[in-house]
């Protein structure tokens, strides 16, 4: 277990008495790893990954998909590629159990987001160790599970871990904006390598403050991405005449409606067990607004509180209209036909979109506004329980490794491949390594320059994951 929290002497004794109480011991505690050398191993694996350049455009996964398969194979395990582009393959790998349970599935996507070279200040593709830290793109998003789910086989295999259900691992290609050659091309034509009772994939972890992980994050659900351009038509002329129909001016009263409009708020399963969890390790004035969000003598004023204060919290009670890109003219003394704004809309996962964007046109009201959608990419899918198997053990092991935190629901405001995985029943849950708030704050993160992961908290992942299927899927 690895503890970064000042090591006073009650802190000591406070964490050995409630591993004592919480934690009597565990299925994993039959399994001795030593994760010294596990550590540096799952370290090594995730440079090369880094070295590997997947950016997305163009992808080409299919390397870090040989690297994996080759990792694999040297310790007997087989895996298979499927590939609808040769250059863009998944990886499949399955270490059987008994059948008396359902698969696991563990996911992790293999291509990355592009980047900017001349604003990092290190190769983002070097895999470079420094001070505790590895550097590069993909380092958290998503190598750090993909290199998860890579350990988790090597370390089944070679303890021979007695299984009551089968571990599947997909490195999944095209996460980053192209789906169907990834998740979708999986899920379409190979649902039967994948098919699992439940999945374990990106986007949680925990959060540390002054050294100690206060909160562990498992997203359980997500928004729907179904943007909508609006597209404003009316004559073209000479700048110098004033005409009614002005196509940017049009469009300018149209997005400034969208944006002003303050769409309905509703909870969730997800996250109304969030706000009453969060309300427990709060301030006094947080906690009132969190148990009160839906009061309705208060709610307005909580909510404008959110929006000034954690814009995070404001999203994830409604669906939102952020109006992202406008275009509009070409010639300085020249009035254009028409004018188009791109609507970043996130809807809640149980939106109706098409009445939705209904109500955005009456919101809108202008007939010369058309509202464009954007074609989706992913399903619609219901946010996952937190009253199943799979979520108990993911609490019980981050009780265990993290006995100071409190384990939350999150609804993610951006969009994963779990969405697909959901819509096929399968509950999926996001985790990932513990960052602290300052880190989270910073440029640092995923899809950021200069992305990073501590390797202390990386390797503490691996454990994480590993203990949460020894968990779940071992024979008792
Ligand atoms: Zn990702």
């Amino acid at each position: 277990m690895h503890f970064t929290a000042k090591a006073t002497p009650m802190r000591i004794l406070a964490i050995v008495l409630t591993l004592l109480i919480l934690a009597p011991a565990m299925a994993q505690d039959r399994y001795l790893i030593d994760w010294d050398a596990a550590g540096e191993e799952s370290l090594q694996h995730l440079v090369e990954l880094i070295k590997i350049n997947t950016s997305n455009p163009p992808g080409n996964e299919t390397q870090a998909a040989n690297y994996l398969k080759a990792v694999l194979a040297a310790e007997g395990i087989d895996s298979k590629l499927y590939a609808l582009d040769a250059e863009r393959a998944n990886l499949v790998a399955r270490i059987k159990g008994n059948g008396s349970k359902r698969p696991i599935l563990i996911m992790g996507h293999t291509d990355v987001v592009g980047v900017q070279t001349e604003q990092w200040n290190e190769e983002p593709f070097g895999g470079l160790r420094k001070d505790g830290w590895v550097y590069g793109r993909g380092s958290l998003d998503d190598k750090d599970n993909v290199t998860a789910g890579l350990m988790l086989m090597l370390l089944l295999e070679r303890n021979d871990v007695e299984l009551d259900r089968d571990i599947i691992f997909l490195a999944e290609a095209g996460e980053e904006g192209t789906p169907d050659v990834g998740i979708n091309f999986m899920v379409e034509h190979h649902w039967d390598a994948i098919a699992a009772e439940y999945c374990l994939a990106e986007g949680g972890g925990g959060v540390s403050e002054d050294g100690r992980v206060n909160v562990f994050s498992v997203q359980t659900t997500e928004k729907m991405i179904r943007r909508a351009t609006l597209v404003a038509r009316g004559t073209a002329g000479h700048g110098s005449v004033p005409r009614v129909d002005n196509a940017v001016a049009l469009l300018a009263r149209a997005v400034a409606k969208a944006d002003a409009w303050q769409t309905d708020m509703r909870l969730n399963d997800t996250t109304r067990a969030y706000f009453e969890r969060l309300a427990t390790v709060s301030s006094p004035d947080d906690a009132f607004r969190y148990l009160n969000v839906e009061n309705p003598d208060e709610t307005q004023s909580i909510q404008q509180h959110f929006l000034e204060n954690y814009p995070y919290h404001y999203s994830i009670l409604r669906t939102s209209v952020v109006p992202t890109v406008i275009e509009a003219g070409f010639r300085k003394n020249v009035i254009p036909s028409e004018a188009s704004a791109m609507l970043d809309i996130r809807m809640l996962p149980d939106e109706d979109v098409g009445g939705f964007y209904e109500q955005l046109a009456e919101v809108i009201d202008d007939q010369r506004i058309e509202i464009v959608p954007e074609r989706i990419y992913r399903p619609a899918a219901p946010p996952s329980g937190i009253d199943n198997a799979m979520f108990e053990s993911l609490e019980r092991v981050a009780n265990r490794m993290y006995p100071e935190a409190i384990v939350l629901p999150t609804m993610s405001t951006g969009g994963t491949d779990m969405a697909q995985v959901r819509a096929k029943g399968v509950p999926a849950y996001g985790i990932g390594p513990t960052r602290s708030v300052a880190e989270r704050n910073s440029g640092n993160g995923a899809h950021g320059d200069n992305e990073r992961v501590a390797e202390d908290a990386f390797v503490d992942f691996v454990r994480f994951v590993w203990m949460t299927v020894i968990d779940i899927a071992a024979a008792k």
